[in-house]
């Protein structure tokens, strides 16, 4: 604890007691200070459902620190604050006895460098502390790193989990095997029912966001009739304990599987939560943990719910820092078509590109695969813009913040970074749609066919994407049968192919 006067500003993904800025805080002595920022929520058109999320939350948290006995200053949106910096500023200019203002560094690269510049615009310390949230720090990334010829996923896991000792036994994985993916990737065949999830229908202070997102925000995406997320700590946690026991025990089998009747399936729907603080992300795993100890859930349900978060999540994060900024403007592909008018509307005859857009509009979340394999794979193979690509994501979904959505969509799904975070591209054609759910058989489109007017159209781009870049994946091992296998076709077919597929991005505004 210290006797210095002290301006905390909380970010809207911040919201924890246990971020660092907060770590010896006082009532006593410091002021906190929150902010609606028109410019954070429009520099891409951010679902309605993010922004109602992070505001209720933001205002409930801000409540909780009053009821601490901080002393709170909350800027709404109302009060049209330009930037954070000017909300710190408008502060200061109230409370001048404070000696240096505190922030956990954010997770955007853009407003960090901004904030690194604060110190000088307010002739007064602006401390930065690291985002102690995340399991790995930047420097143990870093260090990791360093150490490898390529950033595989897989390895950094296992070092994690080493010392993190989650799963472990003794110094070897639980179960003898550290990944269990072969157990976990059955397609959906509408035999089990996927159970009603709980739902916080909105309160008092939600509901008065609702109305204010509305007003302020009308031409963004989001249907906030739907509006049924947790927005404090307490209900999160209702909302994973129910993940835990009903959900969770099929998390692994259905991980990778697509569903007509289900939005969500068996997924976690937490990523919105652990983003903004109100979940913690070693809580989580632990829970998880015992729900497998106490033999509630499969070790393969448990294990790749656990690497999604101690793995992929850090990793990711990992990935951002030590490439950026260089890494958002990489385009291996050099794919540059405009996304088509349809991502905002999911008016398109491609049953799974439809449903997977239309409930990211409606209601800011799709699951990891519908992310991946049906709008990541389409945009792809059709060679859309990544810039564009990766805005969309950005703007889409309840849980986007740039460090975790840019090396998902611009590494993972477009593989536009020279191979760092993926060793192949997750290229796929119709079949694997067909193979992991029941959207085909409610299509326009055949997922048998490759050409002509009914064929599934990622059919014929899926072969010229291979086709176009012909000579690079060939030197990959990992896709070296698929180049072989396109050379030994006749020259006749593999032109009337890559003719269709022209044809088919011709008019991809009305597939
Ligand atoms: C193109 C693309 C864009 C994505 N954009 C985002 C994003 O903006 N924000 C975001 O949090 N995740 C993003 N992801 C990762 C993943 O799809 C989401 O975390 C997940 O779908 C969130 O839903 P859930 O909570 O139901 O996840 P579950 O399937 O239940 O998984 C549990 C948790 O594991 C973590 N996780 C799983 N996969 C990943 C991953 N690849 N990277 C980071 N964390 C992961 C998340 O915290 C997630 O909540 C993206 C993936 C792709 C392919
Ligand atoms: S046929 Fe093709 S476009 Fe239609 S749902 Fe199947 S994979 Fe998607």
């Amino acid at each position: 604890m210290t006797n210095t006067k002290r301006l905390i500003l909380i970010l809207a993904d911040q919201l924890s007691w246990q971020q660092p800025a907060l770590q010896d805080a006082s009532p006593n002595t410091d002021t906190l200070v929150f902010a609606e920022v028109a410019k954070e929520a429009t520099y891409v058109r951010h679902n309605k459902h993010k922004i109602a999320f992070l505001f209720t939350a933001m205002r409930k948290f801000a409540d909780q620190a009053r009821s601490k006995g901080y002393s709170v200053c909350y800027f709404s949106i109302d009060q049209q604050v330009k930037t954070l910096l000017e909300a710190v500023q408008n502060t200061l200019s109230s409370q001048p006895t404070c000696d240096a203002v505190h922030v956990c560094e954010p997770g955007e690269y853009r407003l960090k460098h901004e904030m690194l510049t604060w110190s000088d615009k307010l002739a007064l310390p602006c401390v930065i502390h690291e985002d102690r949230r995340f399991l790995c720090s930047h420097a143990e990334f870093k260090a990791w790193a360093d150490s490898q010829k390529t950033l595989r996923m897989e390895y950094f896991y296992r070092g994690i989990r080493k010392r993190l000792g989650i799963l472990m036994d003794d110094d070897k994985p639980e179960g003898g095997q550290w990944n269990y993916d072969a157990d976990n990737r059955s397609g959906w065949r509408n035999k089990d029912a996927v159970p009603e999830r709980i739902q916080f229908a909105p309160d008092k202070v939600t509901q008065t966001v609702i109305e204010t997102v509305e007003e302020h925000f009308s031409h963004h995406p989001g249907d906030l009739s739907q509006f049924r997320y947790a927005t404090d700590s307490a209900e999160a946690r209702a909302h994973l304990e129910q993940f835990i026991q009903i959900f969770l025990p099929h998390f692994g089998q259905y991980q990778d599987a697509l569903a007509e009747e289900s939005t969500t399936l068996f997924h976690g729907l937490i990523g919105l939560y652990l983003n903004a603080g109100l979940l913690d992300p070693l809580e989580v795993c632990q829970r998880a943990e015992t729900a497998y100890r106490a033999n509630n859930v499969p070790l393969a349900a448990a294990e790749g719910f656990i690497r999604q978060i101690i793995g992929w999540r850090e990793y990711v994060r990992g990935i951002y820092w030590y490439y950026m900024p260089g890494y958002a403007s990489l385009n291996s592909w050099n794919a540059n078509t405009p996304i088509p008018t349809w991502f905002w509307t999911a008016n398109t005859q491609m049953r799974c590109l439809h449903k997977s857009i239309q409930q990211s509009l409606e209601s800011g979340y799709a699951h990891h695969i519908q992310r991946l394999m049906v709008i990541g794979n389409f945009s792809l193979l059709a060679g859309l813009s990544v810039t564009e690509v990766c805005d969309w994501y950005l703007a889409m979904y309840v849980d986007a913040y740039e460090w975790v959505e840019l090396p998902n969509t611009l590494g993972m799904a477009l593989n536009a970074d020279d191979g760092i975070m993926a060793s192949k591209p997750y290229a796929a054609s119709g079949k694997y749609i067909a193979k992991q759910g029941n959207h085909c058989q409610q299509c326009f489109y055949d997922p048998k066919l490759t050409t002509g007017p009914k064929a599934c159209p990622y059919n014929s781009l899926y072969w010229r994407f291979i086709d176009r870049h012909l000579e690079s994946l060939s030197k990959n091992p990992r896709m070296s049968l698929i180049t072989g296998q396109w050379r030994k076709r006749a020259a006749e077919e593999r032109d009337s192919i890559t003719q269709w597929a022209d044809q088919i991005l011709e008019r991809i505004e009305s597939l």
